[in-house]
């Protein structure tokens, strides 16, 4: 059984204290071990604000890109072993691990090219100079400046590998070093990344820090300077961003919570549409893919009423096509959730769902579980709930309200308009993606302006891109990623934008051609 360590001021240390287990889903088998006492909080982010952030500020935006790619590469070069960690850790199928794996190098490698682009400097000016005062002398503009503390990074269980990557390498790109702290189910594959960022030699000392397992006086350890940036339950981001450290020492916090997302049909469509078709291929995925345990899965799908009946059949017939089983048995599409604690929430979300919605398909643990003789492991079958018509759809406050983080998603019935879609899709107060299926231009424009203050991101699926957009689950690094609400408020991603969290913005004014010669961003 492996002994999981953590990375701090520069060593590798073994964690003192009772130790938790991590355990293979598929096998319930005790994989790997961690503990987090004995490790001084205190002293691991002193070290890096004191010799991680100047070593990081002291480089260029173009170093820092270079670094990125080497980091990036460095994944690239265990691949394999990460996608079979993921799939014994994490009940990832090889095509959900590479979802994660393949989703650290690439947002790596997205960055190392937002660096390059960026050049030589090491601030960023934001905008043009302005003249003040309608004086042709005074001037002032914006720059952007990393701050001197640590951003610490807490990470949700789903995603290991990429939620490690996505955080660090926009922090390290602003110039910030990194504490990272993975959840502790699946912290064997982070710990197993995080081995090769280090091995690879490129980051300078203190830039990173690692914490596997659940110490003490973590967050009671940061100070002014320093930013938190929380990805996982709505739950445990409130405790954090109310946390008397974080509001005494005045310290941002970036909230990536659950999330209610949803996806709406178009009046427009008919059963057998490309866009229909879309649709209900997009919705097989976001159910099966890392087993519903996605942030961004499609929670609530809204179909007009007249195609209702056709949608769930087509939904449900897809679905009890797809294998679940040992991920590493031949033709398994969906493995299992990723411990006990999920699947008893998922029974008990559905539970609870039972008196608002019908069951379309799905009893729990499917009949045949493929590789797996016995009722060993965490599986829970695909579930397909729904609503009877609109009125229900509206009526049912859980459906919009409660996230089942499993492969579970209910179907809504509605009257077809903009105004109830809107109405509906907003009952899940802020979400981190909604999409339109749909070919009318009018109804996917005025339906995208009411779902935009509710979402952080919208995705169009139309017959133009039916065959090759990715499902609406996929974040990309161009794009921003958060959502308003219960979502968390948060903003990650989005290229440039999401350096922002890690740089203060200052304005500065003075004598106009000054200004604007010593800040010209180089
Ligand atoms: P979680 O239970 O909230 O845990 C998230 C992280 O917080 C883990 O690293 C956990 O560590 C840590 N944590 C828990 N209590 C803490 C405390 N008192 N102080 C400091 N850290 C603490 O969430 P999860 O079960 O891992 O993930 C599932 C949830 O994450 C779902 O609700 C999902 O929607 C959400 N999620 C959101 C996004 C997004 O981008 N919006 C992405 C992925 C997942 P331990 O594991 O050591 O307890």
């Amino acid at each position: 059984m492996e002994t999981l360590q953590s990375y701090v001021r520069g060593e590798w240390v073994t964690g003192t204290g009772d130790a938790t287990k991590l355990v293979n889903p598929t096998t319930e088998e005790v994989v790997a071990q961690v503990a987090a006492g004995g490790i001084d909080m205190g002293r691991a982010l002193k070290h890096a604000r004191e010799v991680g952030g100047p070593a990081l500020r002291a480089m260029t935006f173009r170093e820092r890109g270079a670094m990125l790619m080497t980091l990036s590469e460095s994944l690239l070069a265990i691949r394999d072993e990460l996608l079979d960690l993921s799939m014994i850790n994490n009940g990832s199928t090889r095509s959900d691990a590479k979802f994660d794996v393949d989703g650290a190098s690439f947002t790596l490698a997205a960055y190392a090219e937002l660096g390059e682009s960026l050049g030589d400097g090491r601030y960023l000016v934001d905008g043009e100079p302005i003249e003040l005062l309608r004086s042709r002398k005074l001037g002032g503009l914006h720059i952007k400046t990393p701050y001197h503390g640590v951003a610490m990074h807490i990470n949700a269980f789903n995603f290991p590998a990429w939620g490690l990557a996505e955080k660090a390498a926009v922090a390290w790109l602003a110039g910030m070093p990194v504490v990272s702290k993975p959840a502790t189910a699946t912290s064997w594959i982070a710990e197993v990344l995080a081995r090769a960022l280090v091995k690879a030699g490129a980051l300078p000392d203190g830039a990173f820090t690692f914490i596997a397992g659940h110490p003490v006086g973590m967050v009671e350890s940061l100070q002014t300077g320093d930013v938190l940036a929380f990805t996982g339950s709505s739950g445990v981001g409130n405790h954090l961003r109310t946390h008397p450290r974080v509001i005494g020492q005045g310290v941002p916090v970036n909230v990536e919570a659950d999330s209610v997302n949803s996806a709406v049909l178009g009046p427009d469509v008919s059963a057998g549409d490309d866009v229909f078709d879309m649709l209900v291929r997009d919705a097989v995925r976001e159910v099966i893919q890392k087993t519903g345990q996605k942030c961004t899965a499609t929670r609530r799908i809204f179909v007009p009423t007249e195609v209702a009946d056709d949608f769930t059949e087509a939904l449900a017939s897809d679905l009890s096509r797809i294998s679940v089983g040992d991920p590493f048995t031949e033709g398994v599409r969906m493995g299992p959730v990723v411990n006990a604690r999920q699947r008893d929430d998922i029974m008990a979300g559905l539970g609870r769902f039972s008196s608002v919605t019908s069951t379309v398909r799905g009893a729990g643990r499917p009949d045949t579980v493929a590789g797996v003789a016995g009722d060993g492991g965490f599986f829970v079958d695909s579930h397909v709930l729904r609503t009877s018509d609109p009125a229900a759809s509206l009526a049912a406050d859980l459906v919009h309200d409660e996230e089942v983080f499993g492969p579970v998603t209910t179907i809504l019935p509605y009257d077809g308009s903009v105004s109830q879609a809107a109405q509906l899709v907003a009952r899940g107060r802020g979400s981190l993606v909604a999409s339109v299926y749909s070919d009318d231009r009018d109804f996917s424009r005025d339906l995208v302006l009411d779902l935009a203050p509710w979402s952080g991101r919208v995705t169009l699926g139309s017959a133009k891109v039916a065959e090759s957009a990715p499902s609406p689950g996929a974040v990309l690094p161009q794009l921003v990623h958060g959502g308003p609400g219960r979502a968390g408020g948060g903003e990650e991603l989005g290229g440039e934008r999401g350096m922002d969290f890690y740089l203060q913005r200052t304005a500065v004014q003075g004598y106009r051609p000054l200004v604007e010669r010593l800040f010209d961003g180089s």
